[in-house]
């Protein structure tokens, strides 16, 4: 059996390694080099504070391969798991945080409910008397894409895949009813399945097989900030929910901070959008971290900061399905695909090998639940 893959981000090369790893023969086609999508700029928060079970589920199957990655991939990425504190402002807030945690220790989330003096506790800083609660679970943390991205690339070739980057794949083809045929600038190649691990260039890929998938890139930007105090290393991903600002540490007590847009969030072209920061969006963002801790004010020095995309779906969860026969969507993963790529990866090669994957039923997940009206439902979405 012969796969291609479509894209050298974290989903196509988790995926060449499950794959792989189980002796089946896997080509990966990058067009640029391994990152360069949206992997390359994410902010490697690895959570299961979600209310979505299936969200949940892919974080729970996700997260023994993040803890184990340096014994199974000889790759050191950074894994902390300082966990993820959602802060309330309102009370309104407060309550869908209490609900939030609520349905997690039923789905075996360990987070807790904790008054702003509890809060403190896991963030020094935190101005607590802006808070009315908070919500925290110690097993979230975070990990460096780039480094997983490596450490996937290294497991994939090991096992036998090939990597081919810098190769764009210009069209697909069909016949009786499955994908039989790959061309890329290299020439072209028969294959019996191929995968859109494409992330924001998804819906291209899907055109080629004449599908028109509900993905939508969108621009979320980050910045590398030196707050003065250091971060201390072993604080959260601290999330003020009602600011929509939030940050975590870098190495050396410098922070990774992000937020909202205030543009209306437009879609954006993959192969034409800013990926540097606006400056306006820097100095709100840090004005909105200073009222969160006393990491931040005016002397909080950018060292550098960037824009990537998120694929989002309207219900923010992925499709993951095999549509045409030999043909596979591992897409629309919005800002949760760096964490989930294990278990995605797992899962594509389950749809290709066994038809029915175990490690998550991902059924639910085919494009056609925006038909059926059977959307799914994320209260947990961070910008
Ligand atoms: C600012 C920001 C912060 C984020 N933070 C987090 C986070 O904290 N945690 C988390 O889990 N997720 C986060 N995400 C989301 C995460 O980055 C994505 O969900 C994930 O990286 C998607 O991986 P992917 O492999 O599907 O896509 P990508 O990494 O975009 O890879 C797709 C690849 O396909 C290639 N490609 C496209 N078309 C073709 C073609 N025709 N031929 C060959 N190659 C092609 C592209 O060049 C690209 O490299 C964040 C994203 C952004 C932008």
């Amino acid at each position: 059996m012969r796969v291609a893959i479509v894209g050298g981000g974290i989903v196509g090369l988790a995926s060449a390694y499950y794959l792989a790893d189980r002796d089946v023969s896997v080509a990966v086609y990058e067009k640029d080099s391994i990152g360069g999508g949206s992997t390359g700029r994410a902010n490697g928060g690895i959570r299961a504070q979600f209310t979505s079970p299936i969200h949940v589920r892919f974080s729970r199957e996700s997260m023994p391969v993040w803890g184990s990655f340096e014994k199974t991939f000889g790759v050191e990425i950074g894994y902390r798991r300082t966990g993820y504190l959602f802060l309330a402002r309102t009370e309104g807030t407060a309550e869908h945080l209490r609900e939030n945690v609520a349905r997690q220790n039923d789905l075996g989330v360990p987070s807790d409910y904790l008054s702003p003096s509890e809060a403190i506790e896991h963030c020094p800083g935190l101005y607590a008397d802006r808070y009315v609660g908070a919500a925290y679970s110690p097993t979230d943390g975070f990990a460096d894409p780039h480094l997983a991205l490596q450490g996937f690339l290294r497991g994939a070739g090991e096992a036998g895949a090939e990597i081919h980057t810098g190769v764009e794949v210009t069209d697909l083809q069909v016949r009786d009813g499955r994908v039989e045929r790959i061309e890329t600038e290299d020439g072209v190649s028969e294959v019996d399945f191929v995968v859109n691990a494409a992330g924001p260039w998804a819906g291209e890929i899907a055109e080629m097989v004449g599908l028109d998938l509900p993905v939508s890139p969108r621009r979320r930007q980050l910045l590398l900030a030196e707050p003065e105090p250091p971060l201390p290393p072993d604080a959260p991903m601290t999330v003020d929910v009602d600011e929509s600002v939030h940050f975590r540490p870098e190495s050396d007590g410098a922070a990774i901070v992000g937020g909202r847009n205030a543009d209306g969030d437009p879609e954006h072209d993959p192969d034409r959008y800013r990926t540097s920061n606006d400056p306006d969006w820097t100095v709100d963002t840090l004005e909105r971290a200073a009222d969160v801790a006393t990491y931040f004010g005016p002397e909080t020095a950018v060292v550098r900061g960037w824009a990537g995309l998120y694929t989002v779906t309207p219900d923010h969860h992925p499709i993951v399905e095999e549509p045409i026969p030999g043909f596979v969507n591992a897409v629309g993963f919005s800002g949760h695909g760096f964490m989930h790529a294990p278990a995605t990866g797992q899962v594509v090669a389950e749809l290709i090998l066994d038809d029915t994957p175990e490690t998550v039923d991902v059924s639910p997940l085919s494009a056609d639940r925006f038909e059926r009206d059977a959307e799914l439902h994320e209260g947990t979405v961070i910008d």
